[in-house]
């Protein structure tokens, strides 16, 4: 027998009407590149988005039509999310620091008609022209007039535009199509971390179901009261959700654009009251030692913050709570799963921890939040124990985890019985927590033992000399492979190897203990400020450990 409930699609229009309607009282701030701000209302949003997708209608976008955007955290970004998605085309985020060949790229894969471009990127999109696929037709510049360069090269090839003249005198009210759930609504690349980047594509029904999951109170806790600042960038997996929760919650948004230096994103927390934020590690390790530097430097009321993307330092995390009462949750995701997978909020077992416990148990990676399933099984197959020591390779699956990649199919992500592989090689504890040891391709293997470069890292990242570390296996002609540390020392900070290499000893264990260390002034970084491990494995290529 089925249930006698009604059949509304859960579509992502549904979200900017709800928030147009029930939450006027919210603020829409978005920072321009000069610092300055631009109000705005979900109802102003909701009618702007209106008027982009009548033009966008206009010009014959059709239903499923790739539209992409080379563009920070701000309104305009926005009312493309919504505009796009709410009339059936597909919003597809760029992200504007991968190499341009790789935009190039990901471009020519998804198709994209148009290109929706920052004034601060448009120089770099004028290098890029002759690499733009045949697809493209129109480049809309957002802004105004006056932000399209008078001369701009682009005008050779493509149709350019200013948003603002685009939407101008169109209705403010657009009577939304009441498209199939599981119409395609959003396109993101992985980063292409571990090889060519691949197309995720996202459905209003997972984008809505996880919206809501986001805003849970062991994921991001957020409620109509919330000043919400995503510093994750909208073209990084949609703002892991942000602009789409906020609408359900009808929170007020501050959007801070270019600009993520710690003195912009202080000063924007303190002036808009941000309560909660969310991005990587490396802004808020910025931002630590940007505020430890004055201590006239403090947060009238702590902002809640989630950290994810990398593993949360534990340095970092006891920073902020100790000296200046910001608590932060660490969760874990990925573009393929929306990217919500789990958090390290507190349970009955753990609550009466003292902090410190606390704190050193928070650097793992959570439990799964209730829409994902996980399972996590070694090289033959089996399920591991729950003792946090085994490892084993993570699947999931769920309503919003990907069940196939965009234009590829048979990519072999997926087990026969349908979990997705993450490549996250983890171990669980007693408690269901996971912790990531390593990537499935980064795990160094010593003599047939397995020995976690991120367990590494981490440990020696607690060493007041060190400001960034990254560990990698290097050839060993008895072990197959060997840690290599590489650390970039702390300003005026000289290390030496044998000081450094001390600070394992009792922590982890002997055979652990990298054979090498090495000095070097910085670490190769992903576009989305991930250690490019595949980067420094190539350049070590050569290096042997005996
Ligand atoms: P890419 O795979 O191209 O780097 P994603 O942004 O999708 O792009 O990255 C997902 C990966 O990032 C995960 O598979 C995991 O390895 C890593 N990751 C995400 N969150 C965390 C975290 N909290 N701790 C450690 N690693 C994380």
């Amino acid at each position: 027998m089925l249930g006698l409930m009604q059949d509304r699609p859960l579509l992502i229009s549904a979200i900017l009407e709800h928030a147009a309607r029930n939450h006027g009282g919210a603020k829409i701030v978005s920072a321009r590149a000069d610092g300055s701000l631009v109000r705005h209302s979900w109802p102003e949003v909701a009618a702007r988005a209106a008027q982009l997708a009548h033009a966008l209608a206009a010009r014959g976008v059709r239903q499923g039509e790739r539209i992409a955007t080379l563009a920070w955290n701000d309104h305009r970004h926005l009312e493309i999310y919504y505009g796009v998605s709410s009339m059936g085309a597909v919003m597809h985020t760029v992200n504007p620091r991968l190499f341009p060949d790789q935009i190039a790229y990901i471009l020519a894969d998804a198709e994209d008609t148009h290109l929706f471009v920052d004034p601060t990127l448009v120089k770099g999109a004028e290098a890029l022209a002759d690499k733009l696929p045949p697809s493209l037709r129109t480049i809309v510049v957002m802004g105004t007039e006056a932000d399209i360069p008078a001369d701009c090269p682009l005008r050779a090839r493509f149709e350019v535009l200013a948003q603002e003249s685009l939407i101008a005198g169109q209705p403010e009210r657009y009577d939304w199509p009441e498209l199939d759930e599981r119409t395609a609504s959003s396109l993101c690349y992985t980063s292409g971390t571990t090889g060519e980047p691949k197309g995720v594509l996202y459905s209003h029904r997972s984008t809505v179901i996880h919206g809501y999951a986001v805003l849970q109170k062991d994921v991001f806790n957020i409620g109509a009261e919330d000043v919400v600042m995503p510093v994750v960038p909208m073209f990084h997996v949609n703002a892991w959700g942000i602009p789409y929760a906020a609408g359900i919650a009808g929170a007020s948004l501050v959007l801070p654009g270019p600009r993520l230096d710690p003195a912009s994103l202080h000063r924007l927390i303190e002036a808009e009251g941000v309560s909660f934020s969310a991005g990587v590690p490396t802004i808020w390790t910025a931002l630590l030692q940007w505020l430890r530097a004055d201590p006239g430097r403090r947060f009238a009321r702590p902002p809640r913050l989630v950290v994810g993307g990398t593993a949360l330092p534990t340095a970092i995390n006891a920073g902020f709570l100790k000296e200046y009462g910001v608590r932060i949750l660490h969760a874990w995701g990925m573009t393929e799963i929306s990217p919500l997978g789990s958090t390290n909020a507190r349970l009955p077992q753990n609550a009466g921890w003292d902090e410190d416990r606390f704190l050193d148990y928070a650097r793992k990676q959570g439990r799964p939040v209730f829409g994902v399933e996980f399972r996590v099984r070694d090289a033959e197959g089996k399920e591991i124990p729950h003792d946090g020591v085994a490892f084993g390779e993570l699947e999931v699956r769920g309503p919003w985890v990907a069940r196939a990649y965009f234009n590829r199919p048979g990519d072999p992500a997926h087990t026969p019985d349908g979990w997705f592989r993450t490549g996250d090689v983890v171990t669980v504890d007693e408690l269901g927590c996971i912790e990531i040891v390593d990537r499935a391709k980064d795990v160094i293997k010593s003599g047939g033992e397995w020995i976690s470069s991120i367990t590494l890292e981490n440990l020696i990242m607690g060493h007041p000399a060190v400001a960034q570390a990254a560990v990698i296996g290097i050839h060993h002609s008895k072990w197959d492979e060997r840690p290599l540390l590489l650390v970039v020392p702390k300003p005026g900070a000289s290390p030496s190897p044998e000081e450094l290499l001390a600070y394992y000893d009792g922590k982890v264990a002997k055979w652990w203990i990298p054979d090498q260390v090495e000095l070097v002034e910085s670490l190769p970084m992903t576009a989305t400020g991930k250690l490019w491990k595949a980067d420094l494995k190539t350049r070590y290529r050569e290096r042997s450990a005996g």
